[in-house]
């Protein structure tokens, strides 16, 4: 019976897994985080710490497969550039069938009713209109905001169906892969416990899907296959975490909850963009344990007064520089290092003068994340913030008050994509029965196409097993299934204790 190694259980993954479930081909589920039922929110949302520890923690480092946990907005809709590329790869039909199921599952599996943010006629008009005569493109999206508080209830009930009708699936929970190479025409996977290392094993596989994230693509690139596979270079995203009033924004959240407006700077032609709007939401820090980033995110029953979102600024480098990833973390470790180490806050009236922020006493506008007073331009390019400038700027001519001067700018967020693989439509790459799947691909972006990404491979996983006429059914000797999933508290985590309950259907 044929073998399948599966690394990594986030966004890609589960909906890869999803359609493998029960297929005639044995699963080995690989990653470096606790069964889902184990998994906790974070510990700065619950209040019971105040900054990130000083070792990342699982919640946005690998072991928590971040979006599908934090926040949770999918963007449903099949766009040519929002969310991923995979318009170009399948184009718009074949992307959207595979949106749509996406939704049906998530709405399927959720403990609550959860609205589908859809733009009607009078919305597009209204937001055009506008978006012309601020010089921007609006791109049309329907979203589903999930929110943090509902992460663990769906993920947990999706996984749990899995387990139910995948009789074919061994979980390696807390289990790091720490090599895959090539082996004959098969796959040799070498991995021990994380936490805990000291119990190295080996086991071979007939197909290996790679969906490890942007937190695994530098592993990705140290695997002894990678110099087989055909890339071309990633971008990088460099660019502040906007927090503002959300009186200023009121109409367009209301309308759009995150309205996708594009924008083209005038002297460089860069491309700018918003990213991650959480309306009523908090800033957030993202602790990659050698430097610290910041985010956002909005639950669906606690709220704040401000609205946040990211503005971004896309470069994607050509010869001879090769090493986009490195360059936007260093910019993030030298906006660390005049921080004294964790993220820094300006206000937009210091940074147009020139000066550091010094205190944000009496600020219009309060900040639901606590970091340094700063000065960005110390740290940022002067091409990335003139581009950031104009953004909100133009921006103000759609939500007025915007481009105030008490708007706080958090830094650094940066996203850097890493370099893009080449892959069929399957996402099978030009290695036999390897694919890679979701950001660790570059394909996509966010957790609707990352999810997409990993239907379309277990599609082509299945259809191989088909022709190589595989289709008798076997059942599994001995199957190690992880204990039933039941209502539990959140637990012991990379050393993080708490007591949060999680949400159960
Ligand atoms: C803080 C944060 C918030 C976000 N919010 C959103 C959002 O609201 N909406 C949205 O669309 N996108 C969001 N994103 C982006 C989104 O998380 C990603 O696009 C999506 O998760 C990609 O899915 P993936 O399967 O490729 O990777 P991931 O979901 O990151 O999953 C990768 C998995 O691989 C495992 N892994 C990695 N290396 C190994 C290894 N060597 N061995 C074993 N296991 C390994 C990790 O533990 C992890 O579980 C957010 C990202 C972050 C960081």
């Amino acid at each position: 019976m044929l073998k399948l190694a599966l690394v990594g259980l986030g966004a890609s993954g589960l909906f890869c897994l999803e359609e493998l479930a029960g297929a005639d081909v044995e699963v080995h589920v690989f990653d470096v985080g606790p069964r889902y039922d184990k998994r906790y929110a974070c510990p700065i949302d619950q209040g019971k710490l105040t900054v990130c520890p000083p070792k990342a923690c699982s919640y946005c480092a690998p072991g928590q497969s971040a979006g599908s946990w934090n926040d949770f907005k999918v963007i449903l809709s099949a766009s040519p550039v929002i969310g991923g590329r995979l318009y170009e790869l399948v184009g718009e039909q074949e992307l959207q069938k595979r949106l749509d199921k996406l939704r049906k599952l998530i709405l399927h599996h959720a403990p609550v009713e959860i609205p589908v943010v859809k733009p009607d006629q009078d919305d597009l008009d209204w937001i055009k209109k506008r978006a012309t005569l601020a010089g921007m493109t609006y791109h049309f999206q329907e979203l589903l905001h999930c929110g943090s508080d509902n992460a663990p209830a769906i993920n947990t009930s999706i996984l749990t169906e899995i387990i139910e009708k995948g009789p074919n699936i061994v979980f390696h929970w807390d289990t790091k892969v720490l090599s895959v190479s090539r082996k004959g025409e098969q796959f040799s996977v070498v991995y021990d416990h994380y936490k805990k290392p000291g119990h190295e094993a080996e086991d071979s596989f007939d197909f290996a899907i790679m969906s490890v994230g942007r937190g695994g693509a530098n592993w990705l690139t140290q695997q002894e296959f990678y110099k087989a596979l055909e890339t071309s270079p990633g971008q990088v995203d460099i660019g502040v975490r906007v927090e503002t009033s959300c009186y200023f924004t009121e109409e367009v959240d209301k309308r759009f909850y995150e309205p996708k407006l594009y924008y083209i700077t005038k002297r460089s032609g860069d491309v700018v963009r918003n990213f991650c709007s959480n309306p009523k939401g908090f800033v957030t820090p993202e602790n990659h344990r050698d430097y610290v980033l910041v985010n956002g995110h909005s639950k669906m029953y606690e709220k704040s007064e401000n609205n946040n979102f990211a503005v971004l600024v896309s470069k994607t480098f050509t010869r001879p520089f090769k090493h986009p990833q490195q360059y936007s973390q260093h910019i993030a470790k030298v906006t660390n290092m005049l921080a004294g180490g964790g993220p820094l806050v300006q206000k937009l009236g210091d940074l147009r003068s020139g000066r550091r922020t010094k205190s944000l006493t009496n600020n219009l506008i309060k900040p639901t994340l606590e970091a340094e007073p700063g000065d960005i331009s110390l740290a940022y390019p002067h091409r990335i913030l003139e581009g950031i400038l104009e953004y909100l700027d133009a921006l103000d001519k759609i939500c007025p008050g915007v481009a105030g001067e008490s708007t706080l700018l958090f830094a650094p967020e940066v996203k850097s994509y890493p370099d893009s693989i080449v892959v069929s439509k399957n996402m099978e790459t030009n290695i036999p029965n390897l694919f890679v799947i979701g950001d660790s691909s570059s394909w996509t972006r966010g957790v609707g196409q990352a999810a997409t990404s990993g239907m379309l491979a277990a599609e082509g996983v299945r259809r191989k097993l088909k022709e190589a006429g595989k289709q008798d059914k076997w059942t599994l000797p001995v199957v190690a299934q992880p204990a039933p999933l039941v209502p539990t508290m959140a637990s012991d985590n990379d050393g993080l204790v708490t007591d949060v309950p999680l949400i159960r259907r």
